[in-house]
């Protein structure tokens, strides 16, 4: 890897959906992309798909809930780069065990909490001390609208029905650390925001959504790409504001 005076952006979870059309989106823009992915194979295909298309692109190893390969990430990054511009916390999941709040896995609840809130937690704790090396730091944190508690106390809600105890409340912690990091970070050059992508075709829900990759990615590349006097501690979607 060479010290590129392009921005530097790691979006993890990129070997496919809607992280891997954030990574080409955002490489388009000129930066050099890092795809994190857990399967090494899986990410270095991701990767070399996107460098046939011009980008400058390049598989990183992690899996949000292994601590050591965040380190060893991180140290990857710090050695290549010397700092991180963007990063985007997209890995996520959902489990079959998951479900209403009265009969929902315990085990199932924490796996999803393991990787969409404390794997979101780790990666920003570990990549802090490089985006505080970048000129303007963006995080973008991929949300759900289904982690809005104004939506879910909401009956006529579009999705009111999809009551998933761990995966809604994996979300709702992660928007807090938006909303907390933001606070955090106030007076530096880093923005965080939450992204909710909407309800998009991908593996997560056997491609039953009904937006296209593009269109769930969006959100997510704009709060990226933010100008320097744009929002810090939000929450939206490509339609506008959510309600937290
Ligand atoms: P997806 O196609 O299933 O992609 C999920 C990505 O996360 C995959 O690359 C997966 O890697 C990765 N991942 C899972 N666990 C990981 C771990 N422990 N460490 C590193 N990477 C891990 O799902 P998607 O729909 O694109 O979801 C992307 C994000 O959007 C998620 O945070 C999801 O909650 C959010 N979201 C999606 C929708 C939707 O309708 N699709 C709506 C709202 C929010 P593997 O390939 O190794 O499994």
């Amino acid at each position: 890897m060479n010290t590129p005076s392009s921005k530097i952006a790691l979006v993890t979870g990129a070997n496919k959906g809607i992280g891997f059309e954030i990574a080409r989106q955002i490489g388009r823009s000129g930066a050099t992309v890092l795809l994190g992915s857990r399967n090494r194979a899986a990410g270095e295909i991701a990767a070399a798909a996107l460098a046939g298309e011009g980008l400058a692109a390049h598989c990183i190893p992690i899996d949000v809930t292994d601590r050591a390969s965040i380190a060893e990430a991180a140290a990857r990054i710090t050695e290549g780069f010397g700092r991180l511009d963007i990063l985007v916390n997209n890995a996520g999941i959902t489990d079959p065990a998951d479900g209403l709040p009265s009969a929902a896995s315990l085990d199932a609840i924490e796996r999803v909490f393991r990787t969409n809130f404390l794997g979101a937690v780790a990666v920003t704790q570990a990549m802090l001390p490089l985006l505080r090396q970048a000129h303007s730091g963006r995080i973008v944190n991929v949300s759900s609208g289904l982690g809005s508690l104004a939506q879910n106390g909401d009956p006529g809600y579009w999705s009111a029905a999809v009551k998933l105890i761990g995966y809604s409340t994996s979300k709702a912690a992660l928007n807090m650390l938006t909303v907390q990091l933001a606070y955090e970070l106030r007076d530096t050059a880093i923005k965080v925001n939450s992204a909710d992508p909407g309800y998009t075709a991908t593996d997560l829900n056997g491609h039953r959504g009904s937006q296209t990759i593009p269109e769930g990615a969006a959100e997510a590349i704009r709060l990226a790409l933010l100008p320097d006097d744009g929002p810090t501690g939000g929450y939206s979607n490509s339609v506008g504001v959510v309600p937290w």
